[in-house]
């Protein structure tokens, strides 16, 4: 049994009239529909002639029928291809003529229903491990996108790894409010439930009253950063309310360490936080048992080996293991510069392995700076400038410089109220960092651009700043 879709149906509930879903309006799909909704849709897909192997794209709303299309499509033993709802028509037509799917759907109700005409598929066709999945788009903020081929066993393996070392069980009520398009809310938290036959609190997006009304029925909530600082604005949001939860994991962009204290000082729970991305899914974790420790990803999850680029104690992380894809859609040669000669796939990512083992990301390899020929990590700035009296989080960059060919940018929020003072600010850091890597320049936002998973878009940033030091 190679196929993803028989290898999460095997975690069904025995009795399939549990609910799948627990939806907002206070009804319920069961796993009886779900597992029903599934089949039509596989039976329709290759009534219509979709082969093993092809591709079918999804781009709409989220919703439990994109769910079921999501199954039927690996049921059928075609290709997820999801996209982003927020995708224009320019970016989705590039994604099309590269994957050429053979089905394009954009209503996922509606493509539901029409499936009701045809034969429900009872039996999955039969795919390999190493036979492609889903193809996942990377979010793409330098150069052309790329399809990132997961097969049926890179997400079994990773799915079963999770539900393992996250302790999952069919007592478990997971809070989803992710979007379904990426792999965070398709792959991380929907197969950990579907593994456990556990329902989830299913909510269309994320709504700090809805999450905290949701709360009261889960015991498990995954999220991205900005949703555990929405969450702390809320006051509504309390240790009684959060007392029953028996884990909150955050991923998909860096976890500030006041944002993990602000949190276990007002619920007395730590975020286990965890560190992934589209190529391999989870990469590495925090431990259920034992100590999470803020700022840290933890560690490899078992069967991952990670080595570090370079000859530096700090470089970009390399990886090997079951749940790393194949390689980038109908592109050889990107897939050949980002895997080393003997196999292990370069992350991008710059950090450490401590003695003891666990990870520390220091960001991304292209956000790295150099200014005046050296090397300036980004993070290492911003642990400091987000220790200032006044500051709520900072965004460092390098913009063009006429003298060090890049100049050092911290654009900074400032908490309600404080009057920050650039050049005070720019002295203070000139007393803890060598003077290359203190910023020349500190401008004062409200915001910092991100995007869908709470990523800082610091391409942004760089263009919005470009011309800082420009004589
Ligand atoms: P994506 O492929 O869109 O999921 O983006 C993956 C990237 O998100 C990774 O390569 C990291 O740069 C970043 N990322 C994900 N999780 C974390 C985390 N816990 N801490 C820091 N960066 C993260």
């Amino acid at each position: 049994m190679a196929n993803l879709y028989d290898i999460l149906a095997a975690g069904f509930p025995a009795d399939r009239s549990k609910p799948a879903f627990l939806l907002s309006d206070g009804s319920a799909v069961s796993y009886a529909e779900l597992e029903a909704g599934a089949a039509q849709v596989a039976g329709h897909l290759v009534s219509s002639g979709v082969a093993p192997g092809d591709r079918v794209a999804l781009q709409a709303e989220k919703s439990v029928e994109a769910v079921m299309v999501y199954l039927g499509v690996l049921k059928a033993g075609a290709v997820f291809l999801p996209l982003n709802s927020a995708y224009s028509r320019a970016e989705v037509d590039y994604f099309i003529g590269d994957a050429a799917p053979r089905v394009f759907v954009t209503d996922a109700q509606a493509f539901r229903a029409e499936a009701d005409a045809a034969d429900p598929l009872l039996t999955t066709v039969e795919r390999a491990d190493d036979h492609l999945a889903s193809l996942i788009y990377t979010s793409g903020t330098t150069g052309r996108s790329k399809g990132a081929m997961l097969s049926h066993g890179n997400l079994a393996a990773n799915a079963r790894a999770l539900h393992a070392i996250w302790g999952f069980s069919p007592n478990d009520v997971l809070l989803h409010a992710l979007p379904i398009f990426h792999v965070h809310g398709l792959f991380v938290a929907m197969h950990c439930a579907f593994l456990s036959g556990a329902p989830m609190v299913w909510l269309a997006k994320f709504d700090d009253a809805q999450m905290i009304a949701g709360l009261a029925k889960s015991t498990v909530m995954m999220g991205v950063p900005t949703f555990y600082t929405r969450l702390l604005g809320n006051p509504q949001f309390t240790r009684e309310r959060t007392a029953h939860m028996r884990l909150f994991i955050s991923g998909s962009a860096p976890l500030l360490e006041s944002t993990f204290a602000e949190f276990e000082d007002r619920t007395g729970k730590r975020i286990l936080e965890r560190y992934g991305m589209s190529e391999a899914v989870i990469i590495t974790s925090n431990p259920l048992e034992g100590a999470r420790i803020p700022g840290s990803v933890g560690y490899p999850l078992p069967g991952v080996d990670l080595r570090i680029g370079g000859s530096e104690e700090t470089g970009v992380l390399q990886i090997k293991g079951p749940s790393v894809f194949s390689g980038y859609w109908e592109m050889p040669e990107k897939t050949a510069q980002e895997f080393t000669a003997d196999g292990w796939f370069i992350t991008g990512d710059v950090g450490r392995q401590d003695p003891d083992g666990r990870v520390w990301i220091s960001g991304r390899a292209k956000d790295l700076i150099i200014s005046g020929g050296y090397n300036v990590y980004p993070k290492e700035i911003e642990l400091i400038l987000d220790e200032l009296a006044g500051v709520t989080e900072s965004a460092v960059i390098g913009v063009p410089h006429p003298d060090f060919g890049e100049g050092v940018v911290a654009v900074v929020i400032g908490a309600q109220g404080e009057a920050l003072d650039e050049a005070a600010m720019i002295a203070q850091c000139r007393g803890q960092l060598a003077a290359y890597k203190s910023p020349k320049r500190v401008v004062f936002v409200d915001e910092l651009p991100r995007n869908t998973m709470g990523k800082v878009q610091k391409n942004l940033l760089r263009d919005r700043y470009a011309d800082l030091f420009a004589v």
